[in-house]
């Protein structure tokens, strides 16, 4: 039967990479039948009892989901006040599924799941530059001058950045569709922070090729073999 290497095993069960395994094992995070790991090349078998952060993790296929979120639904697996995205999920294997891209508490739209955490970073890493793209409805009028701006980066003084180049596409006077090959924290919001103008509504509609299409809210499928080969 299948042997694996421990910084493998954990890259692909969790949304941890090859390289994290390392920190997790100092952290004392990673414990294998009972026993803290004391290295990422422990062997791992079928029989192994590998628990991370107080969780078991199990050798599974690779799940892949998509949700339509609605609003007031947590981008997150636990949540005391309010239900999670995990939750509208049907699948026996829900409870082992990340999720790929957090949305914002009141953020509509198409949230990603798995349990394959190869798949998911290269996803959300800034080089593979799939772009996410939201409809965006806006307190203020929207001028071409957005346009500009946000092609060129809007800075970001908490974390010292300038966001990548994205594709703004004036739809009317208050809405718009915005192209982001990044995902920084509440970054949409930011953005049009700049200009002052507040966003109503903010809702995402696709990840590189993959698209919400008719998917209703609160609803979930799982994803096409070519969706998921998006990603090599
Ligand atoms: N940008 C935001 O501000 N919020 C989201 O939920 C997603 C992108």
């Amino acid at each position: 039967s299948k042997v694996s290497r421990l910084d493998r095993f954990i890259s692909q069960n969790s949304v941890f990479s090859l390289s994290d395994t390392r920190l997790l094992i100092a952290q004392k995070r990673i414990f294998l039948d009972g026993h803290a790991a004391y290295s990422i090349q422990q062997k791992v078998t079928e029989f192994t009892h590998v628990v991370l952060d107080g969780n078991c993790l199990k050798d599974n296929k690779p799940v892949y989901m998509m949700l339509n979120k609605p609003r007031g639904v947590v981008s997150a697996t636990k949540d005391l006040k309010h239900s999670t995205v995990v939750d509208l999920v049907r699948h026996p294997q829900k409870n082992e599924l990340h999720i790929v891209g957090r949305l914002d508490l009141n953020t509509t739209g198409l949230v990603l799941l798995t349990n394959d955490g190869a798949w998911s970073r290269k996803i959300s890493l800034p080089e593979t530059k799939l772009e996410k793209t939201y409809e965006v409805t806006l307190s203020k009028p929207l001028t071409d001058e957005y346009i500009v701006v946000f092609r060129e980066g809007v800075y970001f003084g908490y974390e010292n950045i300038t966001t990548q180049p994205a594709c703004l596409e004036i739809l009317s006077e208050y809405t718009a569709r915005l192209s982001l090959i990044e995902g920084k924290y509440h970054q949409v919001k930011r953005m049009f922070g700049f200009f002052q103008n507040e966003v109503l509504a903010l809702h995402r509609v696709s990840v590189g090729h993959i698209s919400l299409g008719g998917l209703e809210v609160g609803h979930c499928r799982q994803l096409t073999s070519s969706e998921v080969a998006i990603i090599q």
